[in-house]
């Protein structure tokens, strides 16, 4: 089995850092026509039907198969390293922990607006 020439090589460094995964033995890449998480072997996508959607774990076996997916057999150009892509990928992870972080903490006052002061709470009054 080769590679199908015709279709333009996925160069993994261009596809989502969240839909590759460098981590284990062999490249894992998701289909970036299906979705559909699959082992890079021989340089390629191997062959696969795009009616194998996450969200269906079961397929409909009465239903007839969907035609092969078209990025079956498509060039893969594994031009980034597990290393650098692990620590790309935890470097967007932080990020993303971070942002998520400023919206917690985010002011949403503006600075011309004055301060509210916080009432003490009753059972605090209570000590002092
Ligand atoms: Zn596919």
């Amino acid at each position: 089995l080769k590679p199908d020439t015709t279709q333009t090589p996925l160069r993994v460094s261009t596809h989502p850092l969240y839909l590759i995964d460098l981590a284990g033995n062999q490249a894992m890449l998701a289909c970036p026509e299906c979705r559909t998480w699959l082992a890079v072997v021989d340089g390629m996508l191997p062959p696969h039907r795009s009616d194998h959607q996450p969200d269906q774990p079961r397929r409909d076996k009465t239903a007839p198969r969907r035609p092969r997916c078209a990025a079956s057999r498509r060039p893969v150009v594994l031009d980034l390293s597990p290393s650098t892509w692990a620590s790309e990928f935890a470097i967007g992870a932080r990020d993303a922990g971070m942002r998520r972080g400023n919206r917690v903490f985010a002011d949403p006052r503006s600075e011309s607006s004055p301060q509210t002061p916080v009432p003490v709470p009753v059972f605090r009054m209570a000590r002092t």
